[in-house]
C-alpha cells in the first residue's frame, strides 16, 4: 500500500505554503520523517495524498543571534543543535534535551520543528524549549507572526493552528545573561520506546544574595500538553535553594502535574517518585551553571 501519492520538495517557505494550501486531498509537511513516516508505516496515520518535504528550505536551517534573542530555524536537526556553539552557550537545556533524542541516525535527520509540531506532551526538544520561554514563529500566506510556544498545543498530537495553512518557521528565546543557567534531565526505558518516562527542564536566574530570583520549569508527560510548572516557579522565586525549600517545591510540583499510568512506560506512582529526583537534578545543575 502507498503511504502517499505525491512528494513535493519546495525551496522556499512561500512555495511550501502554496503546496499545502493548493492540495485538494490530504496533505502534510514532512521534515526528517522520523515521526511521520513511522506512523504511516505502522498504520497509526492514514495514508496522505501529498507530502510537502521542507528539508530543502535553507531559511529553516538558520541559527543566529537577533538582538537579545537567539533565532533557531524549525528545520535545524538535533545533530546540528548539539554541535552548535551558540546554542551550547545560550541554550544548554535544549542542547541536552535534543542530544538525548533517539540515536545518531535519528538525530541526523530529525528536526526541532518536527519535535514541536508532533505536539507530544513529553517531546524532549519541546520541553527544553519551554523552559527558555520560547516563542514560535508561524508562517502563513499573509506573513509571519510570533506566539508563545506553550500556546500552540491543544492536546496530544494536536496543535492550535491549521496544518494546511501554517508552517512553523522557527523559534526564538533570550540570550543567556550573567547568573543564568539551564538544564535538562530525563528518565527513559532502556530500549524500545522513544518517549521519556519523565523529562524536565529548568532555567533560572540567581539574584544578588544567591537566591533563585526567577525560574521556569517544564516537564512531561505531565498532562495532555507540554507542561509549565507555574506554581512551583512562583514558589521558588526569591528563595534560596536548601533542603527545606526543595521539599516544599517538590510537594507543590507533585500537586500541580497530572501524571498517569501508561501501558508501555511507567505507572503514575513511579512517575510521582521521579518528580522530586528530576527537580533536584535540573535545579542544582542550573544553579551550578548560573554561578560559573
Ligand atoms: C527510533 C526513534 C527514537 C526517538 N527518540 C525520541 C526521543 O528520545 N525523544 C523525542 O522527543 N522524540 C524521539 N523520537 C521522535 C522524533 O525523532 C522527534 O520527535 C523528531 O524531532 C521529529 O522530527 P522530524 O523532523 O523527523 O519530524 P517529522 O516526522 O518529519 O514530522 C513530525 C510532525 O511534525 C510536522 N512538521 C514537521 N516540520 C514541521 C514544520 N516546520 N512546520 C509544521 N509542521 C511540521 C509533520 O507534518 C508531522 O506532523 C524518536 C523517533 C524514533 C524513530
Amino acid at each position: 500500500m502507498n503511504h502517499f501519492q505525491e512528494y513535493l520538495q519546495p525551496k522556499s517557505i512561500e512555495e511550501a505554503l502554496n503546496d499545502l494550501s493548493s492540495a485538494t486531498g490530504s496533505v502534510a509537511v514532512i521534515a526528517g520523517g522520523t515521526d511521520l513516516l513511522l506512523e504511516l508505516r505502522q498504520g497509526r496515520h492514514p495514508a496522505i495524498e501529498r507530502l510537502v518535504d521542507v528539508s530543502g528550505i535553507d531559511s529553516l536551517r538558520d541559527v543566529r543571534v537577533e538582538g537579545d534573542h537567539i533565532y533557531l530555524g524549525a528545520g535545524v536537526t538535533h545533530k546540528e543543535i548539539i554541535s552548535n556553539p551558540l546554542l551550547g552557550e545560550h541554550a544548554r537545556c535544549v542542547v541536552e534535551g535534543c542530544g538525548l533524542i533517539g540515536g545518531p541516525q535519528v538525530r541526523n535527520v530529525a528536526t526541532i520543528g518536527g519535535n514541536v509540531a508532533h505536539a507530544l506532551p513529553a517531546g524532549d526538544g519541546t520541553i527544553s524549549l519551554l523552559a527558555l520561554d520560547t516563542e514560535v514563529q508561524l508562517a502563513t500566506a499573509e506573513g509571519t507572526s510570533w506566539e508563545p510556544l506553550i500556546e500552540i498545543f491543544r492536546g496530544p498530537g494536536e496543535v492550535n493552528f491549521d496544518r494546511k495553512k501554517v508552517l512553523i518557521a522557527g523559534f526564538r528565546f533570550r540570550t543567556k545573561d550573567e547568573k543564568e543557567g539551564s538544564a535538562f534531565q530525563r528518565v527513559m526505558r532502556p530500549q524500545g520506546v522513544a518517549i521519556a518516562i519523565l523529562n524536565m527542564a529548568a532555567w533560572l536566574k540567581i539574584g544578588p544574595d544567591g537566591e533563585i530570583e526567577r525560574t521556569r520549569i517544564s516537564c512531561g508527560p505531565a498532562g495532555p500538553k507540554p507542561f509549565r510548572a507555574y506554581q512551583t516557579e512562583k514558589f521558588l522565586a526569591g528563595k534560596k535553594w536548601d533542603d527545606g525549600v526543595y521539599q516544599q517545591a517538590a510537594e507543590i510540583l507533585g500537586g500541580e502535574v497530572s501524571l498517569r499510568t501508561s501501558a508501555h512506560r511507567a505507572t503514575k506512582e513511579y512517575r510521582h517518585k521521579l518528580l522530586p529526583v528530576l527537580l533536584q537534578k535540573v535545579i542544582e545543575k542550573a544553579i551550578h551553571r548560573a554561578n560559573l
